[in-house]
């Protein structure tokens, strides 16, 4: 772990499966007034007893949470750190090193494109609840790729922000939908296309997504600045 950014105790206070393979963790920070971070921030996570193992997980949960904070995780069967926090108890601590990243919110007036991938839209969750508080009346659009309607992680949460606030819409794009399915099909580079000149583009998600997606940016003339991006 880096030395300069502070390491925190943290109390698992909830824990819930949102997904077949991916768990949503929530944790209160002990001595929560020197904790801060800006949306679409990550912490480092590391097991005490085994140097060095540190993995970087999005706070999935907005700054008007603290002093509690929220990460989803994918669970890698045998996967050092997802499998390390998946087996911790209700009231077990583990230690959150935090912050780090520069995948925050800018120019609050432009509209907003968002795009992730399975849980890339962890940072994405913690900037747009930001967003919306900041300002209600934003615009802002997520296109969201996942496998299929098991792994449409926080779909009620996205419908109710989308029915609270007008400039907010979300399309859920599924590579393997059932045949019931009736929203976007296939992967989501294939659905970006009507791009907004004057858009900020947030990029969260698997790295061919975000080479795709940021090709055809670009094919359009989108300025890099204009094009945030985490990837992993
Ligand atoms: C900035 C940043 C933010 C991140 N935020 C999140 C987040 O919010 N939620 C989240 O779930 N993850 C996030 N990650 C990924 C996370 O850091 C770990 O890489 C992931 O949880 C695997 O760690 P592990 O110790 O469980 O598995 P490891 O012990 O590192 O790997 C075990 C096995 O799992 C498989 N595996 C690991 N990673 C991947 C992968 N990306 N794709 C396919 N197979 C893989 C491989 O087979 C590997 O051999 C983020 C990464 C970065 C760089």
């Amino acid at each position: 772990m880096s030395q300069a950014v502070p390491t925190y105790k943290a109390v698992i206070t909830a824990k819930q499966m949102i997904a077949p393979d991916t768990m949503l963790v929530t944790l209160k920070l002990e001595a929560p007034e020197s904790f801060t971070f800006k949306a679409g921030q990550f912490a480092e996570i590391g097991r005490p007893d085994q140097p060095g193992s540190t993995r970087a997980y999005s706070i999935c949960s907005a700054p008007s949470a603290l002093p509690e904070v929220e990460f989803c995780i994918r669970l890698f069967p045998g996967g050092m750190i997802s499998q390390y926090v998946a087996a911790k108890k209700i009231g077990d601590t583990i230690d959150v090193q935090a912050p780090f990243g520069a995948f925050t919110l800018e120019n609050l007036d432009t509209p907003f494109q968002f795009v992730a991938t399975g849980t890339g839209i962890a940072p994405l969750r913690s900037l747009l609840i930001t967003l919306f508080e900041k300002k209600p009346e934003g615009q802002a659009d997520l296109l969201f790729g996942v496998r299929d309607e098991k792994h449409m992680l926080f779909e009620q949460e996205l419908a109710a922000l989308a029915k609270k606030h007008k400039g907010f819409s979300y399309h859920y794009v599924l590579s393997q939908a059932s045949e019931t399915w009736k929203g976007l099909r296939g992967y989501v580079t294939e659905h970006i296309d009507a791009i907004q000149p004057d858009a900020q583009f947030y990029l969260c998600g698997n790295p061919q997504m975000i080479k795709d997606v940021k090709a055809k940016l670009v094919a359009h003339a989108i300025a890099s600045s204009a094009i945030h991006v985490e990837q992993w």
